[in-house]
């Protein structure tokens, strides 16, 4: 089984080898020797010399290590070799170079040259220091964070641990490596780790499976152009895929596919690949009955193996052997290759192999009747098998150590994300909580202004009421202050000081009103009462200038004082008194009836006649009184200033007439009419009346002294 990643092997030193050409700092190396060694060497592997090209190189770094100008470049040579399967010269190249780069600081090409010894130990079956070469490599490369080179170092380390059947771990650094050629677009590594993996399933039993890798990867490569190195891993996988078809008993499909294999790595040099090739064919043709060509085809295949040092390879070809031997029942002969291989299986610690070569010593020893030896081989065998249980179980243990790593670097990632959402959430939480903070400050501030505002307002409220109330109280003062005043005013402008009657200002703010509540009733003939009429009866004291004459003018006052009393006592307090001016009162009757004229008019008259006037120092006087009235408004007169005009002027008139017919007496206008009268007074003419009812205190109305007689 081993066999197929022996290709693998070789394939890796090939790429490697395509660069030599193009390393610069050899190709600008001063050292016109190293490029002639160099070529000197190539072409003696060229012409199949190994041994002398080996001898050529160690001679070379000898002379070169002797020399003080020794030359820094020892890479190229180390890969040369590798890539003619000269693993032990070019283990000593390399650790010339290692020495030179450690000295030189050249930290890469010392990760290189570790990266290239890995794989020249891991061809010697040397895991141990294959895997130390790696770690320090992989120590550098992370150090530089060159991710190529860390790829290519998990390529190695990949194989390095399949190779020792720790399968499940070599898968891990297999993938990471993949991810990174992939992600390189580096078709030639990525089908390169793809094969490998392919290998994996193919030991683990997953032939689909590992069917399935090998067909990516030689489709992949397929596409590419059909250079040297392409040709190559071409050849490998396909050598693989026979490989494959052989353990499935498909013996024509393998053959063929092996053919095609062999054959395109026949014309790359590769000679590693194209021995493990032909150790395959061998096997296959060996398990097809040609024994002879598969049996010279593994013996050719060995040669080169034990030439080389490839141990590997030694054993594969020492099973394939045994394994033809066995069908053919030479089991001597089986015997032979099945010890050899046992030894040096156990030597590099495979204990697969070692089982498989116990397998076949048994059953050979069974097959001879060497039941004793078989017994023993048993017990080994029983021993092997559980220690290759218990390092599968270790293999598996690490495979799932290593499965748990990832699970715990994903867990450790994910809790990098937890902590990473804690955070955001503590931020969003502390966000929030500032958020929060600020709102209940803001709210806070704003609840306290509004208090405050609310408070102020409060204040602001009292102070404002107080302010209303001191200015209502204020306004009440001035008010009642106003009222007063008013009151003063109006006493003063409406009341005649002297008698403390209203005076003509006040009739003519009242009258109005009066005039009209008093037609509103005329009108109203649904009211019970006859007492609409309001009344006018203007009364002039008679010959009152020869009181003041006689007596003085207070004695004058004193009449006139005397005067309203008698007036108050003759009118109801309803009707208005007023002093019109001088010694002349008007009276207005209000809900009275224009029958009452007369009555009252004789009343009037009759009292201040009687009456005795006292004006002082035990003094009387008598004094008479002439009335002139009338009905208010005499007529349909619905404006007021008319009406009182026109009212005015008839109690005018007709008191002049009063005076003029004898005084102590009064003329009146009690109605007119609409019907015009033949006997029209003068009165009636005056103020064009077509007639009107008069009364008089005097003998009759003819006997009336009209102030001016006005013709019809
Ligand atoms: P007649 O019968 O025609 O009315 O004659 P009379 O003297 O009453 O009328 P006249 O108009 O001639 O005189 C009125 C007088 O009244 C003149 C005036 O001095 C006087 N008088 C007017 N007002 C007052 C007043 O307030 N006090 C006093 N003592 N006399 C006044
Ligand atoms: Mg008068
Ligand atoms: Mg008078």
């Amino acid at each position: 089984m081993i066999y197929s990643f022996k290709l693998i092997h070789s394939l890796v030193l090939s790429l490697l080898l395509s660069s030599i050409f193009v390393v610069p700092s050899f190709a600008q190396s001063n050292e016109k020797n190293e490029v002639n060694e160099l070529n000197v060497i190539g072409g003696l592997l060229e012409a199949k010399r190994y041994a002398d090209a080996d001898r050529q190189a160690l001679l070379f770094i000898e002379r070169a290590l002797q020399k003080d100008n020794a030359p820094s470049d020892y890479l190229p040579l180390g890969k040369l070799l590798q890539a003619y399967s000269r693993f032990k010269a070019s283990k000593a190249v390399l650790d010339a170079a290692l020495e030179t780069y450690t000295r030189e600081g050249q930290l890469l090409n010392v990760a290189r040259s570790l990266l290239h010894l890995a794989s020249a130990e891991r061809h010697l079956s040397n895991y141990v220091s294959a895997e130390d070469y790696l770690r320090r490599a992989l120590s550098i490369a992370e150090m530089r964070n060159d991710r190529q080179l860390k790829a290519e170092v998990h390529l190695e380390l990949g194989v390095v641990y399949k190779e020792q059947d720790k399968l499940e771990l070599a898968l891990e650094p297999l993938k990471l490596a993949l991810a990174v050629f992939r992600d390189n677009d580096n078709v030639t590594y990525s089908s390169l780790c793809l094969s490998h993996i392919g290998d994996i399933y193919a030991l683990l039993g997953h032939t689909t499976l590992a069917f399935t890798y090998y067909d990516d990867a030689y489709s992949a490569v397929s596409n590419l152009s059909a250079n040297v190195e392409n040709k190559r891993l071409l050849g490998m996988i396909k050598s693989k895929m026979g490989s494959l078809q052989l353990k499935d008993n498909e013996k024509e499909d393998a053959l063929q596919s092996i053919t095609d294999g062999l054959d395109l790595l026949l014309s790359t040099n590769d000679v590693g690949a194209i021995f493990e090739a032909k150790m395959l064919m061998g096997k296959a043709l060996l398990e097809t009955g040609d024994t002879v060509k598969g049996t010279a085809l593994l013996q050719e295949a060995m040669s080169f193996a034990l030439e080389s040092g490839q141990i590997g390879l030694v054993n594969d070809v020492r099973l394939a052997l045994a394994q033809g031997y066995m069908r053919e029942q030479k089991f001597d002969r089986a015997l032979i290759y099945a010890r050899a291989g046992t030894v040096d299986a156990r030597k590099h610690g495979n204990l697969r192999d070692q089982l498989r070569f116990l397998a076949i010593q048994l059953s050979a020893n069974v097959s001879l009747g060497d039941f004793e030896k078989a017994l023993d081989i048993q017990s080994v065998v029983q021993e092997l098998r559980e220690a290759l249980l218990n390092s599968e179980t270790q293999n598996a243990v690490k495979g799932l150590q290593a499965e748990i790593e990832l699970v715990r670097q994903s867990g450790e990632l994910e809790k990098l994300e937890e902590s990473k959402q804690l955070v955001i959430a503590k931020a969003e939480r502390e966000k929030l909580k500032n958020t929060l903070f600020w709102s209940a400050s803001v709210a806070v501030l704003l609840m306290l202004f509004l208090m405050w505002s609310r408070f102020k307002q409060r204040q602001q409220t009292i102070i404002l009421r107080r302010e209303v109330r001191q200015q209502t109280e204020t306004l009440q003062e001035k008010n009642s202050e106003l009222e007063q005043a008013y009151k003063t005013l109006e006493h003063v402008s409406l009341r005649d000081p002297l008698t403390g009657l209203y005076n003509r200002h006040y009739l003519e703010s009242q009258l109005p009103s009066e005039i009209k509540r008093s037609q509103i009733e005329i009108d109203n003939i649904s009211t019970p009462s006859k007492k609409r009429d309001l009344l006018c009866l203007l009364i002039d004291i008679d010959h009152f200038k020869s009181i003041n004459d006689d007596y003085g003018h207070l004695a004058g006052d004193k009449v006139l004082e005397g005067f309203s009393s008698v007036l108050k006592e003759v009118f109801r307090h309803t009707d208005l008194i007023i002093r019109w001016g001088g010694e002349e009162f008007l009276v207005v009757c209000r809900h009275s009836s224009r029958e009452e004229l007369p009555e009252l008019a004789e009343r009037c008259r009759a009292t201040v006649a009687s009456n005795v006037f006292n004006i002082g120092d035990d003094k009387t006087v008598k004094v008479t009184c002439s009335i002139g009235f009338s009905l208010l408004p005499p007529n349909e007169i619905s404006h007021f200033d008319k009406a009182w005009q026109r009212t005015f002027a008839v109690v005018d008139y007709a008191l002049y007439a009063a005076k003029l017919s004898g005084r102590n007496g009064w003329i009146g206008l009690i109605e007119t009419y609409h019907t015009t009268d033949a006997n029209r007074t003068p009165l009636d003419c005056k103020f064009d009346f077509p007639s009107s009812r008069i009364a008089t205190s005097f003998n009759n109305i003819a006997s009336i002294q009209w102030p001016e007689e006005v013709t019809r």
